[in-house]
């Protein structure tokens, strides 16, 4: 522990950023980089705990907290403090293959479980994270380490996002031969055609890491759906063994009248091709514009922030973002915000952006969608809701129950719809006959990630639901570490 009196003489600072009217005309990213020795004390509020509850991982009240993929957080913390940033970057590297990614979108389960956070604000652990990989992105310490020996085994990876990513990277270590098949044009998964630009850079950063991995011997083909384009049996039959990290891509759908007009998308309709007009450069092609309309999004979690904040860059007309669960509540100074602190009231970047140009948050809580009205060509023009309360039902169960007299019409040209995910598509599959459990996921244990085919696996949202990129890389190196053990009767992967 470099400062032991650091977390006493130091105030949590996070860097600046644009400001959210200015950070609204481009799809950059928009936070500054710190100042080295800004950074420094950041690193010296970490108290070094005898138990570091942000790296262990570990349930803490029932809740899952600390680090998913156990960062070793303390010593970098040290290293960082210390100015050691190629040693800070190696102890990252140890438990994360993709710091600069988890650096800037994971919602940091660590910071919710920094027993500083008793006290005080918990440390800036996710900025150390993803200011020690910048650095080293920019000194040039990251370049392609191709394995020393190749096993002469053959491993596909069906799907590229972050699951998929991490274990072709463990697999490709080991010194297997990695092929990743993925159906988009681009490899990334969510982490290309999701997250907006302005969370992750698309071309800065993740090309650049899929750029690496590619130069250490991992093959991608793109524009290739296992299953359709390519049998998924005769795949199997192919390769020694096989990795499924397909995601889990099927959307909640809202089935009320006039879901069939124009103008009512999935979010991710909207945010994929939104992030294929920037990257392709063709601004005015085939992307759905929100473009003076009045835009609402339908579900008010992080997918529905990313389309608020897309949204404002296309200078919508205005943006409303309906939740149907009760808004969290305020933090209050004299609560122990430990290890709730992640779970109260906060604005993200999308509501932040909205507040600013309209003068208040978007989100309008309690509140559901029960009609879409369309206009003589067929394309909705409103949408109606009805605010509701949660009772239990005589089973014991939490329902929302409408409110009469609540009713309300709003203007809406462009209807968006980010109410979550269902599970992974069903036809690969089937094609497969892989057993799936209750919630319609691939079946398979965490921990040894094995479906009931021999010699496939299964890792990230397409075996435990919509979750995170730090649980898909988790499980990505998790499915690798199985897979390896698989091939070779042993393994040395993490
Ligand atoms: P995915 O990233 O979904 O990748 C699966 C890939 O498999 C896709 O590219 C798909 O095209 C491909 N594929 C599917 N079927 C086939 C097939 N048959 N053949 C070939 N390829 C196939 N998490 C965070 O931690 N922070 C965030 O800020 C965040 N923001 C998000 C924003 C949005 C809009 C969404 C939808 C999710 C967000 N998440 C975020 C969640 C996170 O992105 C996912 O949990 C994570 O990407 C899951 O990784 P994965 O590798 O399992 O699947």
């Amino acid at each position: 522990m470099g400062k032991p009196t650091g977390f006493l003489e130091f105030l949590r600072e996070l860097p600046s950023e644009l400001s959210p009217l200015d950070r609204v005309h481009n799809w950059d990213e928009f936070h500054f980089p710190m100042p080295e020795d800004k950074l420094r004390e950041q690193a010296a509020r970490c108290m070094d705990c005898g138990t570091p509850f942000c790296h262990t991982g570990t349930l803490i009240s029932g809740m899952a907290s600390g680090c998913p993929i156990n960062n070793l957080i303390p010593e970098w913390n040290d290293l960082s403090y210390r100015g050691l940033w190629r040693e800070a970057l190696d102890r990252l590297h140890k438990t994360n293959n993709f710091p600069e990614f988890t650096g800037r979108v994971c919602p940091a389960p660590c910071e919710g479980s920094c027993v500083l956070g008793i006290h005080n604000p918990p440390v800036t652990i996710k900025n150390i994270e993803c200011s020690i990989v910048d650095k080293g992105w920019e000194e040039g310490w990251i370049t392609p380490e191709t394995p020393a020996k190749r096993t002469g085994k053959k491993v596909a990876v069906i799907g590229s996002g972050p699951a998929g990513l991490a274990a072709a990277d463990q697999l490709n270590k080991a010194g297997h031969s990695v092929t990743v098949y993925e159906r988009a044009d681009r490899p990334g998964g969510l982490l290309m055609y999701g997250i907006p630009n302005m969370k992750l850079d698309k071309e800065e950063v993740v090309l650049r890491r899929l750029r690496v991995l590619e130069s250490e011997g991992v093959k991608f083909i793109c524009n290739t759906e296992v299953g359709k384009d390519i049998g998924a049996e005769e795949l199997v039959r192919e390769y020694d063994a096989t990795v499924l990290c397909t995601g889990a891509t099927k959307p909640r759908d809202l089935n009320i009248e006039g879901r069939e007009l124009k103008g009512i998308h999935f979010a991710m309709e909207f945010l994929t091709a939104n992030t294929k007009a920037i990257l392709d450069r063709q601004p005015g092609s085939d992307f759905i514009s929100a473009e003076g309309k009045d835009v609402v999004i339908i579900g008010g979690g992080d997918t529905g922030t990313d389309c608020v904040g897309t949204s404002l860059r296309h200078n919508c007309n205005s943006v409303t973002q309906l939740e149907i669960m009760p808004r969290p509540p305020e933090q209050r100074a004299a609560d122990n915000p430990w290890p709730e602190w992640p779970k109260i009231y906060r604005m993200d970047y999308g509501q932040e952006e909205a507040a600013a140009r309209f003068g208040d948050d978007p989100r309008v809580y309690t509140t559901t969608a029960t009609k879409f009205e369309g206009d003589e060509n067929g394309h909705v023009k409103a949408i109606h809701t009805v605010q509701v309360e949660w009772t239990r039902n005589e089973k014991g169960q939490f329902i929302p129950k409408p409110i009469e007299g609540t009713e309300k019409v709003l203007p809406a040209q462009l209807v968006l719809l980010a109410m979550g995910f269902l599970g992974p598509e069903q036809p690969l599959l089937d094609d497969l006959g892989l057993d799936r459990d209750a919630r319609s996921n691939v079946k398979a244990d965490h921990g040894k990630f094995a479906t009931s085919l021999p010699g496939v696996f299964a890792a990230g949202d397409c075996r435990r639901g919509q979750s995170l990129v730090v649980w898909a890389i988790n499980e990505g190196r998790g499915a690798a570490r199985e897979c390896d053990r698989y091939l070779m009767g042993a393994t040395d992967l993490p």
